[in-house]
């Protein structure tokens, strides 16, 4: 049977478009008080020990207690209880327990705080040339050509064979010196012009410049030895103590707004700090008990493929889930636990793609979002044909769309860009192994992975927004 071509059927079409004639002036006001406090966040939260210890202080304040020092037994926790539980100062579960028993699931936003950087190797102080330097190993997905001839910051610990952990954290305070990695001068780059941009700057290349005084004798190293000095009067730290430290190099400086009508926020680590900010502030702000139980998880380890003990491939995840039934139930079991994860509900909170004009021949031809156009609702990624994702059902995103528009939260769905042009993944996959309904929903980025990130303030927004309407919704 052919359609009608008379006007009386309506069709709504979708497109590509800015988000910003939609939110109404109070809206807003709230997109910019949010985005003040996010960027604050994001200052203070160079490195995901110190986003960690950011996110825990502020649990803390609101309630949320250690789940380890509640009592290990069922009926220590009921409805409107909040609970944190962590691990190695890098991972973190904050939990507000909702009316229904947990066997009918949670609902669970999760984001990561890690993000790419420069790691000290774990030999890094030498001297070359009479100048000392920093040796690196770069962190996740970088184009190493960024990490040139720009202000650096050096954070991290070092952590004694005493056990006592020494912090670090030089070069962004305005009287603090910064670092950088040197670049070659256009005058002698002939050769290095000629290589590709993969190769013109190497990983092994990314040395971090620390001093040129000398020690005032004739041995060798003598620039090495001034910056021993300096570490060993400055902070107590030995050469070999190096050795069990996690020192990380990042941009230095605050985020700041960007663009001359301030709609953008330039900054370090939008990815994934704009979605993790974003989940457990949504979390905090649920004034009343939720229906289901609610979960803002905040994970170390995504940008090298979510490995180790406080990746979401670790079982920190699933033990946390299993410390709460413990707790929550009267002989709380291991039917109960696999209950309540296979019948939960997560949103994957992670950063999205979005057209840039200056690379248009990378976006998907109709499957691109806009920057300022609301939460990317992302169905599956991966790359090579969608594999190594996770693909979300149908029955699924027609819930989230059910809430997202009840709520007035702007959203757009879009691909990461053409097909072949390469891909990424997300945690999604590692907690639709347990059957839940899992779905990549995040701000969409410029310049993602680029030292300092472009994020949209109504994206900002539009994720704490579209979270929240999430984890309160009881239907
Ligand atoms: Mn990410
Ligand atoms: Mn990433």
């Amino acid at each position: 049977m052919a359609a009608s071509t008379k006007k009386d059927i309506q069709v709504q079409e979708w497109k590509r478009e800015s988000g910003w004639p939609r939110v109404k002036a109070a809206e807003k006001r709230k997109i910019e008080s949010y985005c003040r406090a996010y960027m604050r966040f994001l200052s203070q939260g160079k490195t995901e020990r110190q986003a960690f210890k950011l996110v825990l202080n502020e649990a803390e304040k609101q309630g949320y207690q250690d789940i380890e020092s509640v009592p290990d037994q069922g009926g220590a926790l009921s409805a409107g209880s909040q609970v944190y539980r962590q691990w190695c100062g890098k991972s973190l579960m904050l939990i507000k327990v909702g009316k229904r028993p947990l066997s009918e699931g949670m609902r669970i936003v999760g984001g990561h705080i890690d993000a790419p950087r420069l790691d000290a190797k774990p030999n890094p102080l030498y001297e070359d040339g009479e100048l000392a330097l920093l040796d690196t190993h770069y962190y996740g997905g970088i184009k190493k050509y960024h990490w040139v001839a720009m202000p650096l910051a050096l954070h991290g610990v070092v952590v004694l064979k005493s056990g006592e952990t020494v912090d670090i954290s030089i070069g962004e305070k305005p009287d603090e010196p910064v670092f950088c990695v040197t670049d070659l001068l256009p005058h002698l780059s002939q050769d290095q012009a000629k290589k590709t941009l993969a190769e013109g700057v190497t990983g092994e290349n990314l040395n971090v410049l620390l001093g040129s005084l000398p020690v005032e004798d004739k041995e060798p190293r003598r620039v090495r030895r001034y910056i021993l000095r300096l570490l060993k009067e400055q902070y107590g730290i030995e050469d070999a103590d190096f050795a069990s430290a996690e020192l990380e190099v990042v941009p230095a400086g605050p985020a700041r707004e960007c663009g001359l009508d301030r709609s953008f926020m330039l900054g370090y680590g939008h990815d994934d700090r704009i979605s993790a900010y974003a989940g457990y502030r949504a979390l905090l702000d649920l004034k009343q008990v939720p229906e289901y139980t609610c979960v803002a998880l905040l994970c170390d380890k995504e940008e090298i493929g979510s490995v180790g003990s406080t990746g979401m491939e670790s079982n920190f995840f699933e033990n946390t889930i299993a410390e709460l039934v413990g707790r929550c139930q009267k002989g709380g079991s291991e039917m109960t636990l696999r209950r309540c994860l296979e019948r939960s509900r997560m949103i994957s909170a992670d950063v999205h793609s979005v057209h840039d004009p200056n690379y248009a021949e990378v976006s998907s031809p109709h499957n691109m979002a806009q920057i300022n156009g609301g939460i990317v609702l992302s169905k599956y990624g991966g790359a090579r044909g969608e594999s190594h994702s996770s693909d979300a059902r149908a029955e699924f995103l027609a819930v989230l769309r059910r809430v997202f528009d009840d709520a007035g939260v702007l959203w757009q769905t879009a691909e990461i860009g053409k097909v072949d042009q390469g891909g990424g993944g997300t945690i999604a996959m590692f907690l639709a192994r347990y059957g839940m309904d899992v779905v990549d929903c995040g701000p969409g980025l410029l310049s993602m992975h680029a030292p300092w990130e472009v994020a949209g303030k109504l994206d900002a927004y539009m994720a704490w927004k579209g979270y929240r309407a999430f984890l309160s919704d009881g239907r």
